[in-house]
């Protein structure tokens, strides 16, 4: 959508000459390859955690494809790439989605996150790989009504649910650590989760046992099946037992512990040609069908695009120029090795010392 530009829109903006949306690996080292051109870039992830799928999905499991590394932690590639970029000193703005982006009547973009941060970019890099992460919800009728106020997919403040009666759902680390922390806590606590085997580390699973013996909380092996109560009135949740037994449980709260899941979200609405999911974009630029707006990694589209990380690392790099070309059109960017390039070495903070001047004798 195009706007005119107004003041009211841009003061108070971070004024930025890139944004990238995304902290996956590919966002990341996009961050790297405008650095190496001297543009600095502010990059915007709805985790509270850089790495996307990298440390959300896989952070143990190896890869084997990066180049010059025969073997590779999925979170230690994260950990090598933050290392990389840090004399680059990106600002990271985690923790919140970029739920907006307006093109002005100048070309230049406005970018509202879901926690108001707002950014008057002159480019903008979209990064966002399979989507932004979002909570898996209780699949329920009505359970989205309740969102906020009874049902809860994180836990803002624990405050909240002291001396509450609370149901908690899910089998993983987050159900189970809440689960220890309100047991005592809360007026009650019961554990909800579809199965006797839990992702939880085994020792957290040990002591919900315990209080679960000591009647500090109850389990139950069932799924979610339906909200209790009529109208705008919530009275708890109804559960479907393993054994197929229906049954009521009143509560305040109900907690939802079911992990995350990648979703296009908002970047669908900001009138990119989207194809199948992906954006489309050219292969000498990795530009979007509209200027300025750049698509790298596993959410852009080509012909014969493979979902790849390396792939995601070359676009990055040409996007790189593109940027640095339309932020200063007259300029040439020639190309340079770090090997030998006096100025990215400085920007690297690696550039050798000075040579001792020549003696004449
Ligand atoms: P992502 O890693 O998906 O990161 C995108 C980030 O953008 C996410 O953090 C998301 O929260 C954020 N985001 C999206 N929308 C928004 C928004 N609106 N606002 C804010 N943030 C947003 N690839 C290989 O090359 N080799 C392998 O061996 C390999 N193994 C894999 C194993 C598994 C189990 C999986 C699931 C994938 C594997 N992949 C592998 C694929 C690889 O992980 C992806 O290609 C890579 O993560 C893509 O990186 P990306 O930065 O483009 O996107």
């Amino acid at each position: 959508m195009t706007e005119t530009l107004t003041r009211a829109g841009v003061d108070g903006a971070i004024q930025a000459d890139t944004v990238i949306v995304g902290a996956g690996p590919c966002g990341l080292f996009q961050v790297f390859e405008l650095g190496l051109l001297g543009i600095r870039a502010h990059i915007v992830d709805s985790l509270p955690h850089p790495g996307g799928q990298c440390s959300e999905l896989y952070p143990e499991k190896p890869i084997y494809d990066i180049p010059a590394l025969p073997v590779c932690g999925a979170q230690e590639l994260v950990d090598r790439l933050l290392e990389q970029i840090k004399p680059f000193n990106a600002q990271f703005h985690l923790g919140q989605e970029m739920v907006e982006l307006t093109v002005l009547e100048d070309h230049t973009f406005l970018l509202r996150t879901s926690t108001d941060t707002r950014f008057h970019a002159r480019t903008v890099i979209i990064a966002g790989g399979l989507g932004s992460f979002q909570p898996r919800r209780l699949g329920v009728e009505r359970s989205d009504q309740f969102e906020g106020r009874h049902i809860h997919y994180k836990v803002k403040s624990a405050a909240e649910f002291t001396n509450k009666r609370l149901v908690i759902f899910g089998g993983g680390d987050s159900a189970l650590d809440w689960t220890l922390e309100f047991a005592g806590k809360a007026r009650s606590v019961t554990l909800v989760h579809r199965r006797s085997e839990f992702r939880a580390a085994p020792a957290s699973v040990a002591k919900m046992r315990d209080l679960e013996t000591t009647g500090s909380i109850r389990y139950i092996e069932a799924i979610a099946h339906a909200v209790l109560g009529e109208g705008d009135d919530f009275r708890g949740v109804q559960v479907k037992t393993t054994g197929g037994e229906l049954e009521d449980l009143e509560t305040d709260h109900v907690l939802a512990f079911f992990g995350l899941h990648p979703k296009l979200g908002p970047i669908a609405e900001w009138g990119l040609h989207i194809d199948k999911r992906a954006i489309a974009v050219d292969t000498e630029k990795f530009q979007t069908n509209i200027p300025g707006i750049f698509a790298v990694g596993d959410i852009n589209s080509y012909p014969g695009k493979k979902k790849l990380i390396l792939s995601g690392f070359h676009e990055a790099a040409l996007a790189a120029f593109a940027v640095a070309a339309h932020l200063n059109p007259a300029k040439k960017i020639p190309l340079q090795y770090t090997t030998t390039s006096p100025i990215m070495q400085k920007r690297l903070g690696v550039a050798p010392p000075p040579a001792p001047p020549m003696g004449d004798g």
